[in-house]
């Protein structure tokens, strides 16, 4: 993976359900520079969810081929389902952006294998663990099996932060979203790229 070193990478990781997604899009909406890995996956799209844009919705068989094609830079199963990143996305986006992974921490050990990439680590955390199950309850995406398991899968996931340059607790929203944009200008050598949309 080559890509022009003023670009940057950013990893976001945390357990399910604190709100990484939401900020993934927050930022890209702000920073034009900014362009979200879209990953493949073989889980069910949600009611809300576009295929495209908020993954590539394949089929158990397709990944099983792409994996043996070797077209991913990583993958994971999560959840009974397996998630990817596509090199052929990446490679593209990256010759001209900076870019944003919503990645768990099995894909952010993989790509750190890359030594060559500029990668900013960040984890987000939930304020405490009553906080991340009604978030998971309220946020009304996943059945009720699968926000327990969610939930359940938290004391594993939180195992891996030391994996990260950063880890932010996401008490309130805006506030964690500030954290990190601070994080990102401060990482970001040649500001000038940042192109701000202005709002
Ligand atoms: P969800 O089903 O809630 O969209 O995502 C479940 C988990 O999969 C999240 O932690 C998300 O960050 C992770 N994930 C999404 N895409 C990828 C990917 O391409 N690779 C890896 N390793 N994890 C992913």
């Amino acid at each position: 993976m080559n890509h022009d070193s003023k670009n940057i990478m950013v990893i976001l990781s945390s357990p399910s359900g604190v709100g990484k997604t939401t900020i993934t899009k927050k930022i890209q909406q702000k920073y034009q520079s900014f362009k979200i890995s879209v990953s493949h996956t073989t889980r069910k799209p949600r009611p809300n969810e576009v295929d495209g844009v908020d993954y590539f919705f394949i089929s158990h068989a397709e990944f099983k081929k792409k994996i043996h094609e070797n077209e991913f830079y990583e993958y994971a199963k999560i959840f009974d389902n397996y998630y990817g990143t596509s090199k052929k996305t990446v490679d593209q986006i990256i010759k001209k952006n900076d870019i944003i992974f919503d990645i768990d921490w099995q894909g952010t050990k993989q790509l750190s294998k890359f030594k060559n990439l500029k990668l900013i680590k960040i984890y987000l955390i939930p304020p405490n663990k009553n906080e991340l199950k009604e978030r998971l309850i309220k946020r009304n995406q996943d059945s009720k099996d699968e926000v327990e398991r969610r939930y359940k899968a938290f004391d594993e996931d939180i195992l891996h932060w030391k994996d990260y340059d950063y880890i932010i607790v996401n008490q309130n929203l805006e506030n964690c979203y500030k954290q990190i944009e601070n994080i990102i200008i401060s990482n970001k050598k040649d500001l000038s790229k940042l192109s701000q949309i202005i709002q």
